[in-house]
């Protein structure tokens, strides 16, 4: 379960604040104190910190908190509303283009589960919009990953384009289209090449099939449970390729949560979606109210 060392330090901060008659300046910056070091625990990026605790710290410090009746309760208010906005505020749609089909890139490094997420994400098109997405079959680097593809979109019963791995993958993206034009698909799903690392063929071809597609949403698909480093590749691509959201995955599988509680903070970029498993319906929409009050237990 997400953020569960997170929550139990951030209650046991609370709870030793309830249990004081009075709080007291001291109390307070011994409650700071408390809540910079368990997100610090929790992998959150260190500057996020840093302005999260300057920005409680100014809003509890008015007077009225300290001084009204309790204190500790409008302390967790603040906290609240603080962890929501470090999120982001409110869920954001997927972009939509005003005439189909509507184009989304899929980017990320090798694992972070983009060919998983591009499944997850046209099943939940299909659902919740009757859609007919399409996919396009753009990493040519590895055999297996179109073999991948495949599988997926067999088992959600999604057409995929491929021309397997000796065509450029520009040239596959522009037939693809074309296909999905004539074919009045109103979705595009584009899964690119991932590599283990962030390098410069990698973003160079990233960067041409964008220029091509000129995409309504290129999605990053970052590990949540890497941590910091899924904050660093967010940056990196988002710094190459100015994307438009982040998919984060394994959710379920991060214990500390550092990942959602940075990125948006760090890059500007809403994270969209969350995904919470392996299966093509683990994909949920990110709500960054709702993940507070989660956090806040
Ligand atoms: P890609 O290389 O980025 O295309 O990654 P894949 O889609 O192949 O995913 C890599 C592995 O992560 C696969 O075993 C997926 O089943 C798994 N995976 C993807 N998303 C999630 C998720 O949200 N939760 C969990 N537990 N596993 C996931």
């Amino acid at each position: 379960m997400a953020f569960e060392g997170l929550t139990q330090r951030l209650q046991d901060t609370m709870a030793k604040l309830r249990r004081k008659p009075k709080v007291t300046e001291a109390d307070l910056n011994e409650t700071m104190r408390d809540i910079r070091l368990a997100l610090l625990e929790a992998d959150v990026n260190f500057k996020v910190v840093k302005d999260f605790v300057k920005q409680v710290r100014t809003r509890a410090a008015g007077a009225e908190v300290l001084k009204g009746l309790n204190p500790a309760q409008q302390i967790v208010k603040i906290v609240n509303e603080e962890l929501t906005k470090m999120m982001g505020e409110e869920a954001v749609d997927l972009n939509k283009s005003e005439k189909i089909p509507t184009i989304i890139m899929m980017a990320g490094l090798q694992g972070a589960g983009k060919t998983t997420t591009a499944g997850k994400l046209a099943l939940k098109l299909k659902n919740d919009q009757n859609a007919r997405p399409m996919f396009i079959a753009a990493d040519i680097y590895r055999p297996a990953a179109i073999d991948q593809l495949e599988q997926v979109a067999e088992s959600i019963d999604v057409p995929v384009f491929q021309l397997g791995t000796d065509v450029d993958p520009v040239e596959i993206v522009r037939q693809g289209l074309e296909q999905a034009r004539d074919q009045h698909n109103d979705y595009v799903i584009i899964d690119t090449a991932g590599r283990l690392q962030i390098d410069e063929k990698l973003m160079d071809e990233l960067a041409n099939i964008k220029k091509l597609a000129d995409p309504d949403e290129i999605l990053l698909v970052v590990d949540a449970m890497t941590g910091q480093n899924a904050v660093e590749t967010a940056q990196g691509f988002n710094d190459k390729l100015d994307i438009t959201g982040v998919v984060l995955t394994k959710l379920d599988g991060d214990t500390r949560g550092g990942a959602a509680l940075s990125i948006r903070a760090v890059t500007g970029k809403p994270i969209k979606f969350v995904g919470q498993g392996e299966k093509m319906d683990d994909l949920d929409v990110f709500h960054p109210d709702r993940m507070a009050s989660r956090i806040l237990g």
